[in-house]
């Protein structure tokens, strides 16, 4: 493909001047997108080894009563690193699809309280009972947009909230209008992030806390994840967070993203 890949930059001096700069990102771009392909083969690649050998530790782990305490705990720390293995590629295999191919074929108006609700189980079931999750439905109308890809942006933005809050802390899970449409939020009312970190939190691997977020189980892929699910559905995502003052992270889908609520027959 002989294409070239131009980037412009305009620059307005006054009423009748301006500067155009032209800059041939061909070469950059091919880059990416070669990193990209990688990425998402090196991955796939890697998950059939790893789905034998984690197979392999489950069938162990059955007769661990057997083993010698030694050996059983260095059976239970590989079940655990397979188990996070198994999770930083599944994670990056998704965010390399997600950046590759438009999307949009599954499309559909989707059931907001049944999916509101599917994602809050999950989260209850990884806080198991340490927080308080709710969930509020004010928005009748519903989001047109893939089943699989919102309920996947909403679980990592809710097992977020389950694993950087302390116990006792509210979650709550939001369908709203919002002046441009409607809005997913989570928030919850946790320690909060300091807002120099905001505006980087959504790039791959980047952790406000790079010790506390291993030992939760975080990838260092999730918000990243978010963003490209947003970016798909023509949508913006907010975070508003102090210190102290827990976090919000809000979805915001434009009207032309909402379809009638659904009417029920009879
Ligand atoms: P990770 O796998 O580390 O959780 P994410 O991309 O999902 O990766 O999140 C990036 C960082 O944002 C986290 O490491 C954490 O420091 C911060 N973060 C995300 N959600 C919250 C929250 N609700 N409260 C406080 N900090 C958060």
């Amino acid at each position: 493909d002989e294409r070239k890949v131009l980037q412009f930059q305009i620059t307005l001096y006054g009423d009748d001047e301006r500067l155009v700069m032209a800059r041939d990102i061909t070469r950059l771009h091919r880059l990416e997108e070669m990193r990209r392909d990688f990425v998402a083969n090196v991955s796939h690649e890697l998950r059939t080894p790893l789905t034998v050998l984690a197979g392999y530790i489950e069938t162990y782990a059955d007769a661990a009563g057997m083993l010698p305490p030694r050996l059983a705990q260095g059976l239970s720390r590989m079940r655990e690193q397979t188990d996070r293995m198994q999770n930083l590629v599944n994670d990056l295999l998704l965010l390399s699809r997600l950046e590759i191919d438009q999307g949009g074929e599954d499309h559909v108006p989707l059931a907001m309280t049944s999916l509101l609700e599917e994602v809050r189980r999950d989260a209850e079931a990884l806080s198991a009972g340490q927080q308080r999750i709710e969930v509020e439905v004010e928005e009748p109308r519903r989001l047109v947009g893939s089943d699989a890809e919102i309920h996947s942006a909403l679980s990592n933005l809710a097992s977020n909230a389950v694993r950087y809050t302390p116990e006792g802390t509210r979650i709550t899970l939001r369908w709203r209008p919002h002046p441009k449409g409607a809005c997913l939020e989570v928030e919850d009312d946790g320690e909060g992030i300091d807002p120099v970190h905001i505006p980087r939190l959504t790039e791959r691997f980047y952790r406000v806390d790079k010790g506390r977020s291993s030992e939760t189980g975080g990838t260092g892929l999730g918000l990243a994840i978010v963003k490209h699910v947003l970016l798909r559905h023509d949508a913006s995502l907010e975070i508003e967070s102090h210190p102290g003052e827990g976090a919000l992270f809000r979805c915001v889908f434009p009207d032309d993203r909402l379809a009638p609520p659904q009417t029920t027959a009879g």
